[in-house]
């Protein structure tokens, strides 16, 4: 039985999230502020009222969660309303001691109130730029295109991430309902972003079957998977993201809400990361799975026996599968290494300094791979 650990000491750890969506990691009292500030009716006007209708814990499917952004979305129409909620994501994550997020979001849905999407990016930009001088916490913006649009806004999309490419927008992704709206439909999109070099993450196997997957990879030159819940019932498709080391962003919870798995001691992660696979822990949407990236690791203990060691070794798959610069990733890599060290099962610190010795990758028994 492996020795239980606290949610505190979870906490403690420095984290990395890769899969967080802005339009749904959005504090409540922010949305109530903002709303009667622009004069927006909210289906609640208090915290307790507002956050029953927004956190999905009884969603019927993806389509059902999805339905709680048009509440967020209604009030991220504007330059400071983006860049506000921009900000205080970087100061939740610094307060769980997150070192690095990537932020992905949709521009072409804050366009309601005319906004061009140049500005609609900067805004955000700003408020990560701002976050980051504030709480230190480093970051990169992801552009998500939506499946159900028309190919056309995709590929706008696409453009806009070539555009910012070396301006903080770090990769690509494919978000929204997955059934009935393969990837294949954004096809010049993903041309756009291949011609380019953009990093590429797309949503898949998570409300459909694991073709979904073999196309991110394969037709759209997907880099990571977001969900691959589904990818255990394909064994080739399962090898060849193992041989390949692609990544795989893990949300416990987001797939508990949507239905894509009924319990969470079933989970395939466990079987993914003991079979060898690059596992990383994320939200998927702080505010409507009502988590952090502290109660995700904490559940892939309390439901799946995640060990101290096999958490962070999931935090350095993380890393080493984030979208910067290799050198800048190597270094943070290293930083995270040394803390990472110094904190054990027992709750204790050792003084960090000059004391401590270069730690090779290897001291984790998977993650060097
Ligand atoms: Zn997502």
């Amino acid at each position: 039985m492996p020795q239980r650990l606290t949610r505190e000491l979870i906490h403690k750890l420095p984290k990395v999230e890769l899969h967080c969506h802005l339009d749904g990691s959005v504090r409540v009292e922010t949305i109530l502020e903002l709303a009667r500030e622009r004069k927006v009716r909210l289906p609640a006007n208090d915290v307790e009222g507002l956050r029953a209708v927004l956190v999905q814990d009884n969603a019927a499917n993806l389509v059902e969660y999805l339905k709680a952004f048009d509440v967020t979305l209604s009030v991220m129409q504007d330059y400071d309303a983006l860049k506000r909620i921009a900000y205080e994501l970087i100061a939740d994550a610094a307060a769980e001691n997150v070192v690095y997020i990537e932020v992905r979001y949709a521009p072409i849905l804050h366009q309601r109130n005319g906004m061009r999407l140049t500005a609609i990016v900067d805004a955000v930009l700003d408020g990560l730029r701002q976050g980051e001088q504030d709480f230190g916490v480093k970051w990169g913006l992801i552009i998500c295109a939506m499946r159900m649009s028309e190919p056309k806004y995709s590929l706008q999309m696409a453009e806009l991430c070539v555009m910012y490419k070396h301006r903080g927008v770090v990769g690509f992704d494919l978000a929204g309902a997955e059934a009935n709206y393969p990837a294949s439909r954004h096809k010049e999109a993903f041309e756009l972003t291949l011609k380019n070099n953009v990093n590429v993450t797309i949503h898949a196997g998570e409300a459909y079957g694991p073709e979904s997957i073999s196309q991110a990879l394969h037709d759209c030159g997907a880099h990571r998977i977001g969900h691959a819940v589904r990818l255990k019932e394909d064994g080739d498709l399962l090898n060849y993201c193992c041989d390949h080391r692609i990544p795989l962003e893990i949300n416990l919870t987001s797939n508990l809400q949507t239905g894509a798995v009924k319990d969470l001691r079933f989970h395939p992660l466990r079987m993914y990361y003991d079979f060898g696979l690059r596992c990383c822990i994320c939200t998927d949407n702080r505010l409507m799975s009502g988590t952090t990236v502290t109660d995700e690791l904490y559940k892939a203990h309390t439901e799946l026996g995640f060990t101290l060691e096999e958490i962070k070794d999931m935090i350095v798959y993380g890393l080493k599968s984030t979208f910067q610069h290799h050198k800048e990733k190597v270094e943070l890599l290293h930083r995270v290494l040394k803390e990472l060290k110094d904190i054990h099962s027992d709750g204790s610190e050792l003084v960090t300094g000059a004391a401590i010795a270069d730690i090779p990758t290897e001291q984790f028994t998977k993650s060097h791979a």
